[in-house]
């Protein structure tokens, strides 16, 4: 079940001003004409909805998502904008496809062929797109015998239209510029002189938009994890530019007592408190995304103090002490900032020896989400 739950205090703010302001530091630094808003699983769990409407916002002109059912959900949204699947659809689908005008990928001359079969009398027509797969070896065309085929069979249908051919690095967020150079090698052998030419070509990710815009062309980037204003470089690369992440984390205390130097907290009974002070209650657990090992994790008081989280975090609650007495109603921010203390995903990465990007694409559902200046 899909739901969220407005209900209960526990939200999501993005931020606007974040997302225009990466959006518009990454497209400068690449030069690039057109942004593609990669909004695939529910935004980076951000939200879909409301990262859409900021995407436009900001001036992303078009989406990408990894599935059909993703882009349908865009356009059942509204968006009329074009959009990319990139990832592989079943051929048996063109015609729903075509008649959402949604472009998909296809990395074999077969599901080509098979995606013109569906569209035969309907007056419809298919934007396809190429993958060329250059080193990442996940999908698209590795052999320039299979291109060149496929794309005779694309140029012979006229329900297809051939919109694009692209390629994805394995490097970008990474020191490995030999790897980068590689892929560009594989591009220029495996493209050159070929019977016909897509409408556009596409390469950049955040990474190749950040760390590499002068190696390829970047006229539309691919944007992903920028637009959220994460670096997910690993290791961490340093930015030639600052990032605003968009998400912020935020519960309302729903329960506050006094505790005593040597109370246990939580399942196990394991923790004690060190001293005499105050504990906290909030609506937000690891269902939420919110990581199971995130004991030990400081949460930022509206009032100023700064409390850690003890005793384990619950499903749907977890617990936080503090020195002074804090009033039920009162906000404590797990992820974003107060005054000048902040919490970031990055922090919240290096406290539980997780990734940020499998993080960061926790957040469940059921979290509400609010758009925010
Ligand atoms: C996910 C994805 C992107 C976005 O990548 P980021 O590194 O998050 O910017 C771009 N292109 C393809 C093919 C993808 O799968």
């Amino acid at each position: 079940m899909n739901y969220n739950a407005p209900h209960r205090h526990a939200v999501i703010e993005l931020s606007q001003s974040a997302v225009v302001h990466n959006l518009k530091v990454i497209k400068e630094n690449a030069h690039a004409k057109e942004i593609m808003a990669v909004l695939k699983a529910n935004a980076f769990s951000h939200g879909l909805p409301e990262m859409a409407a900021l995407s436009i916002t900001a001036g992303a002109t078009r989406f990408g998502m990894a599935m059909l059912d993703e882009a349908l959900t865009l356009r059942d949204l509204g968006y009329v904008q074009p959009i990319d699947v990139l990832g592989l659809t079943d051929s048996r689908y063109a015609r729903l496809a075509a008649e959402r005008n949604i472009t998909l990928a296809f990395s074999t001359k077969e599901s080509i062929k098979a995606a013109a079969e569906q569209l035969v009398g309907t007056g419809l027509t298919l934007k396809v797109s190429l993958p060329v797969d250059t080193g990442l070896n996940r999908i698209g065309f590795k052999s320039r015998e299979d291109l060149v085929a496929a794309i005779q069979e694309l140029s012979a249908q006229d329900t297809l239209i051939f919109q694009s051919m692209w390629t994805h690095f394995a490097t970008a967020d990474t020191p490995n510029v030999d790897y980068v150079d590689f892929q560009i090698s594989e591009w220029q052998r495996l493209t050159h002189d070929l019977p016909a030419e897509p409408i556009e070509k596409h390469f950049a990710n955040t990474g190749i938009a950040t760390w590499y815009p002068e190696k390829i062309n970047t006229d539309i980037v691919r944007l992903g994890i920028g637009l959220f204003g994460i670096n997910g470089s690993v290791p961490i690369m340093s930015m030639p530019f600052e990032l605003i992440p968009a998400l912020s984390l935020k519960a309302k205390v729903v329960n506050s007592k006094p505790l005593k130097k040597g109370d246990a907290v939580g399942y196990g009974a394991e923790y004690h408190a060190p001293n005499d002070g105050y504990l906290i209650t909030i609506p937000i657990g690891h269902s939420d995304g919110y990581p199971f090992n995130g004991s030990g994790m400081r949460a930022l008081v509206a009032d100023g103090q700064i409390g850690h989280i003890v005793g384990g975090v619950a499903m749907d609650q977890s617990m936080i002490f503090v020195a002074n007495p804090v009033a039920v109603g009162t906000t404590v921010t797990l992820i974003g900032r107060v005054g000048d203390q902040s919490i970031t995903m990055q922090d919240l990465a290096e406290h539980t020896q997780s990734s940020i990007v499998a993080l960061m694409n926790d957040f469940a559902p059921r979290l509400q989400r609010i758009i925010v200046s």
